[in-house]
């Protein structure tokens, strides 16, 4: 293995990955480390992708459930609206298995790989950035030109780089099921319930092979572990799961205070939750991923080859926040939204005919991250490689 690199990714998530192999392929050199020991442990999403993302990426069929586009919204008392639409909308990732796969990508792209190694930090001396890692007993230093932190919502090389740091999330547990039982076509089941899901949603994503259910909310608001066997019980009615068996739990952390501002310097960038890349009204965050780093990729790349740093000042989390006022908005009026009764109300006028386009737009709309990829501002080789 080297021990100098172009550029060092910190975090091999799907952002990670997307970024890694996006960049391997323009020849430049990289390295990937991320502490798991393997990428189908601790996942950290259930992998419902958007119909937008589907249409404007090549991701693995193989890797993907059965569409879905059904969708039921569940007022606090239980009564349902329903939601259909005329495109295949969503389909949940078989997340592991996409990892993997883009990892092989990536090696095949001549990216190093280093699971099992934490990233400690860095130093800069003499114009040169040194890295130290932690693989268990042993700590290594890597040099690299550039340091890209991938690794989450809790960001330690955001920290370092003196970046924007997220401050506000909610947290998300899910049990992934086998052998559940719902009657009708694949669909996504989202539960309105200020105890079990306080600011955010419980759901229930099924696809006919694979069920995932799961609940969301502030951290100060309530127990999540707690809230995930009560959602159970309580929606022992529609979804028979007498015979479910857990195969995986998982769990995260989801910034929701819009992408941050301050997001690249001259010695590294963000990417991913490490960037707040993240719907703040819906919680989705792997369209952002996939776009975001696939920007993060052109700049790098124009970055190295020019050694120009005003290329960087493109990778500003402002070019972004401004397309994301109304869905911050909206997060802040979902955060009020605490009485019971007040939200039943809402879904009480969401029946009516005129206002369901609303959930519509909320649940079908194509707005998930502003797209960066329709401006002029892509590298055109990697344009050409998405
Ligand atoms: C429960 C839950 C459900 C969700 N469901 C959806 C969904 O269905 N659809 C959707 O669009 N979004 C969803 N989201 C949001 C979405 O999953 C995330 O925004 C996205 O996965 C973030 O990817 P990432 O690569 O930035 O971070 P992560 O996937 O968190 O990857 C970060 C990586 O960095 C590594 N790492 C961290 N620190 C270090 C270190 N010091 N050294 C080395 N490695 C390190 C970690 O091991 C990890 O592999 C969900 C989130 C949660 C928590």
């Amino acid at each position: 293995m080297r021990t100098n690199y172009d550029v060092t990714i910190i975090g091999a998530g799907l952002a990670g990955l997307q970024c890694a192999r996006l960049l391997a392929r323009q020849g430049v050199n990289v390295l990937l480390v991320d502490r798991k020991n393997s990428l189908d442990q601790k996942i950290h999403t259930t992998g419902i992708f958007v119909r937008r993302t589907l249409v404007d990426f090549d991701l693995p069929d193989d890797c993907l459930g059965p569409p879905i586009k059904h969708v039921t919204l569940y007022s606090p008392a239980l009564r349902p609206l329903e939601l259909v639409s005329q495109y295949d909308e969503f389909r949940i990732g078989r997340m592991g298995q996409l990892y993997q796969r883009y990892l092989q990508q990536c090696l095949l792209a001549g990216v190093d790989w280093l699971p099992q190694t934490s990233y400690l930090s860095h130093a800069t001396a003499n114009d040169q950035l040194t890295l130290r890692l932690n693989s268990g007993s042993s700590t290594r230093s890597i040099t690299t030109r550039y340091l890209i932190g991938a690794d989450g919502a809790r960001s330690r090389v955001a920290r370092d780089l003196q970046l924007e740091l997220n401050r506000e999330w909610i947290v998300g547990v899910e049990s992934v099921l086998q052998g559940a039982v719902l009657d009708g076509p694949p669909r996504l089941l989202c539960f309105l319930d200020p105890k079990l899901a306080p600011g955010y949603i419980a759901w229930i994503a099924h696809d006919g092979e694979e069920t995932h259910l799961g609940v969301g909310g502030y951290p100060s608001l309530f127990d999540p572990t707690t809230a995930l066997q009560d959602f159970r019980a309580r929606v022992a009615d529609i979804i028979d799961l007498r015979k479910a068996k857990q195969i995986e739990a998982r769990a995260g952390l989801i910034p929701i205070g819009g992408v941050l501002r301050n997001i690249a310097n001259s010695t590294g960038l963000l990417i991913g939750d490490a960037a707040g890349a993240v719907s703040p009204l819906t919680a989705g965050g792997l369209d952002p991923c996939m776009r975001l780093s696939a920007f993060a990729a052109s700049v790098v790349t124009e970055y190295l080859s020019t050694g120009d740093v005003q290329v960087l000042q493109a990778y500003s989390g402002e070019l972004f926040r401004s397309r994301f006022a109304s869905r911050l908005w909206a997060r802040r009026v979902a955060a009020t939204l605490r009485q019971p009764q007040l939200l039943e109300l809402g879904c009480a006028v969401l029946r009516v005919p005129v206002f369901s386009r609303l959930a519509n737009h909320v649940f079908f709309g194509r707005g998930s991250f502003p797209d960066v990829m329709e401006t002029e501002n892509l590298h055109p080789q990697i344009t050409q490689m998405l």
